[in-house]
């Protein structure tokens, strides 16, 4: 084992990327902070400024005027006045990349709550402005309930033997710093994404700034997502909303960053935290809740990632392990590839209540060709209504549907699952003469009656009765044509009216 001591001083630039050393003031009051991310703590302390390695504990000793209170990491293990001066040491011993260490100064007002997960209490120390200490607190106090749904979704909240807590700074956002978020401005989404950010960002860490997407996406969502279990679910829908169409407000970006000196970039808001959020919206509605909710549980308890670092690769395999299925095609459209993809949807109407839905895509940047995705479509016909789910493959894919009703108004994606925009609907039309479909046939054949049918049959050209299974479905027929040998047939139908005779091919 080595040991190494390092004695520096001086006074730190205010550096790069957000300005890892900040001053300011509040009230006429000096204000210090610190803000790593991403590339900053050299500018004020000498530590391994990468993403390889994890300090396993820290010990920050902070001496200022006595009137000053110092947050940081860990708990507070000594807080002593002498001479005017007080020095506190906070005391972390999780193992903690070195953006995450952070420390500010100013004369805050400090309380406390308690969150209660799974039983356990935990504390949540708040390090506020005094001036603004009464509003400040009817924010704070949402932050135990947001912990106790997190630690619900993703296991116990990571660092609950310390602390969570908050310190106000003078910059614009928030940020993660572990077990201390630091915080520009209070609201309940800035509060529910920096907390999230103790589970992806501080549990496991990205293992290269190309994946901050593992970071802001999983913020960002995670507080979207808690609207859905908060205030009766009222936020829920509009912010899904917005976030899709703020993400496809331009046609191009992909989630992951390739350019990651360009700091503006790396923290898109666009691209980075909100597509970033709706991909893995996608991956939910792809794999639904069980799946995705343990398959996250899995990735953040992987005794190989927990406390360390991970990359894209490392969720995609807890991801397709609980999914079955591989996932690569959906990381390379919505990862990789750029844009999104707006539908066109024609309904048809054929007989009776019978309709063909046809699905067309167009995509708003030529790096994905096609989006391959599950489509929910909601028909509604007076008062009545009902969702199918398309799984769309290819350009005019078309499906044959039974809703029971004359469809009135038609809607892609009811409940926003997906990125898309500019969707159009060609509406449903009078019926059609021709009463089989699709025509040609493969597996099954489809008989749309106006009238209730004497005889139905099968012959081949020659006449011959060739004996088919069928089933009713609503207004109609639907044939078993698997075990029939490609060809020309003829269906003939006889009613009242008399025999109606059409021809089909099965291929
Ligand atoms: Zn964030």
């Amino acid at each position: 084992m080595l040991e190494v001591e390092v004695y520096y001083h001086g006074i730190p630039p205010s550096g790069e990327g957000f300005g890892s050393v900040g001053r300011g003031e509040h009230a006429g009051i000096p204000a210090f902070w610190t803000l790593s991310e991403p590339y900053g703590c050299r500018d004020w302390w000498p530590g391994k400024n990468d993403l390889t390695d994890k300090a396993d504990s820290i010990d920050v000793i902070v001496r200022s005027p006595d009137i000053y209170r110092t947050a940081s990491n860990g708990l507070l293990v000594k807080d002593e006045v002498n001479n005017h001066i007080r020095t506190c040491h906070w005391k972390h011993r999780y193992p903690i990349v070195s953006y995450l260490i952070a420390v500010a100064v100013t004369n805050y007002e400090v309380y406390d709550e308690t969150a209660y997960p799974a039983g356990i209490p935990v504390l949540i120390q708040n390090y506020v402005y005094p001036e603004t200490l009464a509003q400040t607190m009817q924010y704070t106090a949402q932050t135990a309930m947001i912990m106790e749904l997190f630690s619900d979704l993703f296991g116990i909240y990571p660092f609950a033997v310390e602390k969570y807590g908050h310190a106000q700074f003078g910059w614009g956002g928030g940020m993660e710093h572990q077990t201390m978020s630091f915080m520009g401005r209070f609201d309940y989404e800035i509060i529910a994404h920096e907390l999230a950010h103790q589970w992806f960002g501080n549990t496991i860490t990205l293992n290269s700034w190309q994946d901050i997407w593992l970071n802001e996406g999983f913020a960002t969502y995670l507080a979207g997502m808690s609207y859905q279990y908060f205030f009766d679910g009222y936020h829920w829908p509009f912010w899904k909303s917005q976030a899709i169409e703020y993400v496809t407000s331009e046609p191009g970006g992909s989630v992951f960053c390739e350019d990651t000196a360009n700091v503006e970039r790396l923290f898109s808001p666009r691209l980075s935290y909100y597509k970033g959020a709706l991909l893995l919206h996608m991956l939910r509605w792809i794999m639904g809740d069980e799946a995705f909710f343990k398959a996250c549980r899995n990735y953040l308890n992987d005794p190989e990632l927990r406390y360390g670092f991970a990359g894209t690769g490392d969720l995609k395999a807890h991801l397709e392990t609980m999914h079955g299925r591989d996932l690569t095609w959906f990381f390379d459209d919505w990862l990789y590839g750029e844009g999104f993809p707006s539908w066109h949807v024609r309904c048809t109407r054929l007989a009776g209540e019978d309709y063909e839905i046809e699905l067309t895509q167009q995509q708003s940047h030529p790096s994905v060709e096609f989006f391959e995705l599950p489509v929910a479509i909601q028909f509604r016909g007076g008062d009545r209504d009902t969702t199918i789910v398309f799984d769309h493959r290819y350009n005019n894919q078309s499906w044959m549907i039974y809703p029971g009703f004359i469809i009135d108004s038609v809607k892609l994606d009811p409940e926003r699952w997906l990125v898309s925009a500019g969707n159009t609907f060609e509406p449903a039309g009078s019926p059609v003469s021709t009463n089989v479909y699709p025509n040609p046939a493969y597996d099954r054949l489809r008989v749309a009656l106006t009238a209730e049918p004497e005889a139905v049959s099968v012959a081949d050209l020659s006449g011959r009765e060739i004996k088919l299974k069928y089933l009713r479905e609503g207004s109609g027929l639907t044939f078993d044509l698997k075990d029939l040998a490609p060809g020309l047939y003829l269906l003939q139908i006889k009613n009242k009216e008399g025999l109606t005779v059409k021809k089909f091919v099965k291929r």
